[in-house]
């Protein structure tokens, strides 16, 4: 028998990978895992890789393949994940899909695939709109989801923060990158038979109903 699911959420930048995952992370009671997160967490740091994540991150293109197998080994292997964990943001190339394979397998886990489908149209709003708790990674909306009280987290009250590469000409950039390098993924797991595709232009709560129903 499978040891608990990998869930990944697979999606354009600003799809909604990351506030349909914490939804998901609570139902399950299994972690989310934004690469995204762990690399500007990283980035901040004064390690020698730092640099050269901080730069690939504001310019919106794909921090290296390596460098993810490393950040991904490493989470996944901490006690939290031992029923399971959700993937947000990860993986981004058919390289990465290969070796998360290689992982579903030495962990003896059952891969599940959610695919959040819009079109590019509705994402500039969506991500120069976001911003994100600076402590709780809580996610906001200034169009959709606004914070009771400007610019504080409803619910730990810090600040929030616009992140850096929420600008027009790096969304542009992390929007070729996901053409060119993640949506052949969608082909990829649907020939394996572990994806499902939800309509992420709906209202955030309508998608998780619909994600949920999957699990069903
Ligand atoms: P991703 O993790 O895929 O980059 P996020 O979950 O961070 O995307 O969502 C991007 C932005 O869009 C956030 O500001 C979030 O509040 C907003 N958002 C997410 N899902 C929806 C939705 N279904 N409708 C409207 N806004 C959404
Ligand atoms: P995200 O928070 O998911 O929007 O990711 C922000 C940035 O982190 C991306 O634009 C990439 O520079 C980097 N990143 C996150 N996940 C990956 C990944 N799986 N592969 C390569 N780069 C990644």
């Amino acid at each position: 028998m499978a040891l608990g699911k990998i869930i990944v959420m697979l999606g354009a930048p600003g799809s909604g990978k990351g506030t349909q995952a914490k939804q998901l992370q609570d139902k399950f009671s299994i972690p989310q895992i934004s690469t995204g997160d762990i690399l500007r967490a990283l980035a901040k740091e004064d390690a020698p890789l730092s640099k050269q994540i901080r730069e690939t991150q504001a310019a919106g293109k794909l921090v290296s393949d390596d460098i993810l197998l490393e950040v991904v080994n490493q989470r996944t292997k901490k006690e939290d994940c031992k029923n399971g964990f959700i993937l947000d943001g990860y993986p981004r190339t058919i390289v990465q899909a290969g070796q998360l394979e290689g992982l579903v397998t030495e962990q003896n886990r059952e891969l599940k695939v959610i695919n959040i489908e819009i079109l590019d149209d509705l994402l500039l709003k969506r991500l120069t709109g976001r911003r994100s708790c600076s402590f709780c990674a809580e996610i906001y909306n200034v169009y959709f989801k606004p914070s009771k009280s400007d610019n504080l987290c409803d619910k730990c009250g810090r600040n929030l923060i616009h992140r850096s590469d929420d600008n027009a000409e790096s969304i542009e950039k992390r929007l070729q990158e996901y053409h060119k390098n993640t949506a052949p993924l969608i082909k990829y797991y649907n020939d394996k038979n572990c994806l499902s595709t939800v309509d992420g232009a709906k209202p955030a709560e309508e998608v998780f109903d619909l994600i949920c129903n999957i699990f069903q």
